[in-house]
């Protein structure tokens, strides 16, 4: 068997990138606040920790997928103060500055942090397809690779702490975008009479083809199900953070200010716990459609 990995964060996508992990043959020792998500592990066998701090006894390597930086930077401080815990992995959505935060912090205590965000959605975790962007000592991502290629395909961003965020960031405000510039102009067309799978078809051999009509509008709108299992908190969060970094460096994005302003609508409108994908309910309540 592999060595015993820590995993903490068992959500939406913590528990399929873990169960490939333990199906590759990796012992886990598993955290969450809610036990819902821990027991099933348990049940297959992986050991339930009673807190971050005691994952961080109980593994040299240590992953987290959680949701907002605030919490990752809590979670991973506790995971810190384990007794075994070398190298910590972090495969949540943070932003560049948070990352070079935790990892100077955790370089004090003579602890590698790697940022690892990924990107693919809860279906590229489940096939173990996702994009993994890893910034981090080089020898630590040759000695990361094999146990990361179980998740999806990995991708060195580079040494500085934070690029993988950085990257992770770009890709996610382009695919907020798509998500905002689709659900408005598929409403359009409905609008004016025209069936929105025929729409679906048409724009996915054709120029406006993106990743939520490939993805999002099949799998989760034209059923209307809108269970991408993407929450609208995390998109804004994104979009934000994104925005943030740009910011900082000086640069004036127009239509990236005007992608933020939409999620922030949905974000309020709809609350953070919802499915992104109901962006379009918003967009047609107001047309009329
Ligand atoms: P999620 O909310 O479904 O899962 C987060 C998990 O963390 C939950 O099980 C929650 O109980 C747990 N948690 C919260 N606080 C905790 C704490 N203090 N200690 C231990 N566990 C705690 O979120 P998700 O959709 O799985 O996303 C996780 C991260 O991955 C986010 O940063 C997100 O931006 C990123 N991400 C999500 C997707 C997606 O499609 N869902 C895709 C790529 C990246």
């Amino acid at each position: 068997m592999a060595e015993t990995i820590g995993f903490i964060g068992l959500g939406n996508m913590g528990t399929p990138m873990a169960i490939r992990l333990a199906d590759a043959g990796y012992g886990l020792v598993v955290f969450d606040t809610r036990d819902d998500v821990v027991a099933p592990f348990v049940a297959r066998g992986a050991k339930r920790a009673a807190s971050a701090a005691d994952v961080g006894s109980q593994a040299e390597t240590v992953l987290v997928s959680l949701p907002t930086p605030d919490i990752v930077q809590k979670v991973v401080s506790e995971v810190g103060q384990g007794t075994a815990v070398k190298t910590v992995v972090d495969l949540s959505t943070t932003g560049p500055r948070v990352a070079t935060a935790i990892a100077a912090a955790m370089k004090e205590r003579g602890i590698t942090f790697v940022d690892s965000p990924v990107s693919g959605g809860v279906g590229g975790a489940k096939a173990g397809t996702l994009a993994v962007m890893v910034s981090c000592p080089r020898q630590t991502f040759e000695r990361l690779e094999p146990m990361l290629k179980h998740i999806g395909k990995v991708f060195f961003i580079g040494e500085a702490p934070g690029a993988a965020q950085m990257m992770k960031l770009c890709n996610n405000l382009m695919s907020a975008a798509a998500m905002a510039i689709s659900a408005e102009a598929i409403t359009a067309g409905v609008k004016a009479g025209i069936d929105p799978a025929v729409m679906v078809d048409v724009i996915n051999v054709s120029s406006g083809m993106n990743t939520a009509t490939t993805q999002k509008f099949p799998r989760s709108i034209l059923n209307r199900r809108f269970d991408y299992g993407f929450a609208t908190g995390l998109m804004f969060k994104d979009v934000r953070l994104c925005l943030e970094e740009a910011e900082s460096m000086g640069l004036d994005l127009e239509t990236a200010k005007a992608v933020r302003s939409v999620w922030q609508k949905m974000n309020d409108q709809f609350g953070p716990e919802s499915d992104f994908t109901r962006i379009v309910e918003m967009v047609e309540r107001p047309a009329g459609v």
